[in-house]
């Protein structure tokens, strides 16, 4: 028998008003695995994340565990385990770093102190600046916060919306040690990257986008191994 999947989306259509975004696209997550989307910008990759945890309409079918996320209105789809962390790292920015952990529990188990020193196990460098103001931190440690606020939900299927944009690459590995972590530690990944070979580097299955569909799939490996994508997202890096 099979393993029943993390996230599974079967011919997904998104629209804005009567254009689509997004046609007609299928995708796994298997359990505690990364699967990672790759694609230009304006591809439609955060449309599709979007259209996941419910924010937008999605034409089509997605699960949950093998559950019809239908079922499942926005608002409730934290509590199924499903949560987003956005490309624009929204923080309180007039709050400290502890007080935006603590906008994250979604439950009173979340915000609990053992919760709150698990993440700062996670990231030392949160728990050396709990005190100071959100808005004071480098683009590193804003992903990081928001990293670490998503956690305070303890999620089964993380969705990561571009955690490397805006970073140095010292920094971009640091970032994408966090997410290999998190997927040994058991949490099931969906990493949206512009930046194929980082991404295509830690994940065990790989879709490219492009115009709203994905023209490629494969494992990490199969994908970057491929020579159109080596010289569309590769080149001359
Ligand atoms: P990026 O990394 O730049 O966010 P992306 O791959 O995530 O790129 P999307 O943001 O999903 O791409 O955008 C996909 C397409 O949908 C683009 O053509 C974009 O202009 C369009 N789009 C995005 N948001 C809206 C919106 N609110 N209304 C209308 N069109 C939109």
């Amino acid at each position: 028998s099979t393993t029943p999947l993390a996230l599974q989306v079967e011919n997904a259509t998104v629209r804005y008003g009567l254009v689509p975004a997004v046609t007609d696209v299928s995708l796994v997550l298997a359990k505690g695995q990364i699967t990672t989307i790759i694609g230009a910008n304006g591809a439609g990759k955060s449309t599709l994340l979007n259209a996941i945890t419910g924010v937008l309409n999605l034409e089509g079918k997605a699960s949950l565990f093998g559950q019809p996320l239908d079922k499942y209105p926005v608002e409730e789809r934290v509590g199924k385990g499903l949560v987003l962390i956005p490309e624009r790292r929204e923080l309180f920015s007039s709050m400290t770093v502890e007080e935006n952990l603590l906008l994250g529990g979604y439950t009173q188990r979340g915000r609990s102190a053992s919760t709150i020193e698990g993440i700062y196990a996670d990231f030392p460098r949160l728990k050396e600046r709990r005190k100071q103001g959100a808005g004071t931190l480098s683009g590193g440690e804003r992903q990081m916060l928001a990293m670490g606020r998503a956690l305070m939900s303890h999620p089964k299927v993380l969705l990561l919306d571009e955690p490397s944009l805006g970073l140095a690459p010292l920094i971009v590995r640091e970032i994408l040690n966090i997410v290999v972590r998190l997927k040994e530690a058991g949490v099931s990944i969906l990493l949206v990257e512009q930046n194929a070979r980082a991404a295509l580097k830690i994940a065990d299955t790989a879709y490219v986008m492009e115009n709203g569909r994905f023209i490629l799939e494969g494992t990490g490996a199969e994908v970057s191994a491929n020579p159109r994508i080596e010289a569309i997202y590769m080149g001359g890096h």
